[in-house]
């Protein structure tokens, strides 16, 4: 029988293989919570939160002291009635990326009893998807390096950090643009930007020739006027990130007209706020990318999943894993340069 008879909760930590830096934080690695769910036949699902402290309010050291609620709630449940665990964990809403793991973990459990694979107990809609790679904040050369690098090895979609210096950020985007001509852009100002900036910013860089094809986060997550205001006044698509958190934010950005794309991001949403988020933006025609925080191999392989199966994404921003320094890849994927196939 497939029920739940024990929860793990499990600290680990990572480092970056180069500090991370992005508009006004720059991280050295991460510690994220590992969430083993154990079923009564011997099954073993997994998931990870990789909590923030910037967009979702979270500390880890406050995870372990859920273990208990979580494992008297869930125990006993089966796994098959999944959506009753979903409902359980949307409650906590103190911990998204917990809910998260939470969440995944039952769904891989599910998919192990059945044999078959998360991506197929969602849909299964693509067998395969491509991520870009993430260029940090650095000198304008060093950006520029990267970039190169990262084009001739065969990414087609470069993610560029901007947000803390308008002069120098269009320097940045002509020097990319001058070593990866053909590259897909997907600017993240990670709420840097005054509502002014954002749209200067947009306008040189349109004045220049070079396409940005989403523009992620230009100003402050809770100044959604803000956002309606860049996205009218710039020729490229705006996108919510830190606006975007719960399936109610994204109901809001979409009766406000405030966006043209969503960043979902499990760490934010948990699987099922990232369902619902789907079938809103599906409906009201907004389009999505899918994004992470610091996630392992093991909470990107939720990501990986979920957008296999949805196969709802334009844009796939998953490339924590290759970033972070790990002993071993976990991912229940292929992973060979930007290409991400089902296993
Ligand atoms: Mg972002």
């Amino acid at each position: 029988m497939g029920k739940i008879k024990d929860i793990k909760f499990i600290m680990k930590e990572y480092q970056y293989e180069k500090p991370f830096h992005i508009a006004n934080s720059i991280s050295a690695g991460s510690k994220n919570l590992e969430v083993q769910v154990f079923l009564e036949n011997g099954v073993v699902g997994y998931g990870e939160a990789a909590p923030s402290y910037r967009v979702n309010g979270e500390r880890v050291e406050t995870f372990l002291s859920l273990q208990p609620f979580v494992k008297e709630q869930l125990v006993g449940i089966d796994i098959r009635n999944y959506r009753r665990i979903f409902d359980i964990m949307d409650k906590l809403r103190c911990a998204s990326s917990v809910k998260a793991a939470v969440q995944f973990a039952a769904l891989d459990a599910f998919s192990e009893e059945i044999g078959a694979q998360v991506y197929q107990l969602l849909g299964g809609a693509k067998d395969e998807i491509e991520t870009d790679k993430t260029i940090g904040i650095d000198s304008v050369e060093n950006m520029a390096k990267e970039a190169e690098l990262l084009f001739k090895s065969g990414f087609k979609s470069i993610k560029i950090k901007v947000g803390e210096e308008l002069k120098k950020d269009i320097r940045v985007m002509e020097a990319i643009h001058e070593v990866s001509k053909g590259a897909k852009y997907i600017v993240d100002a990670n709420t840097g930007y005054t509502p002014k900036e954002a749209i200067t910013f947009a306008r040189e860089i349109y004045a220049r020739g070079i396409d940005i094809n989403v523009y992620e986060q230009p100003v402050q997550a809770q100044n959604i006027e803000g956002l309606k205001l860049v996205r009218y006044n710039s020729p490229f698509p705006v996108a919510a990130d830190e606006s975007a958190r719960t399936r109610y934010d994204v109901l809001r950005l979409i009766k406000e007209d405030a966006v043209d794309f969503v960043n979902i991001k499990l760490m934010k949403s948990g699987i099922s706020d990232a369902l619902a988020i789907v079938e809103m933006a599906n409906t009201a025609k907004i389009q999505l990318m899918i994004g992470c925080m610091s996630e392992s191999s093991v909470g990107i392989n939720q990501s990986v999943q979920f957008a296999l199966g949805t196969g709802a994404f334009a844009f796939h921003d998953l490339d924590s894993h290759l970033m972070l320094l790990e002993d071993k890849f976990r991912g229940k994927f292929l992973q060979d340069g930007p290409k991400i196939k089902a296993k």
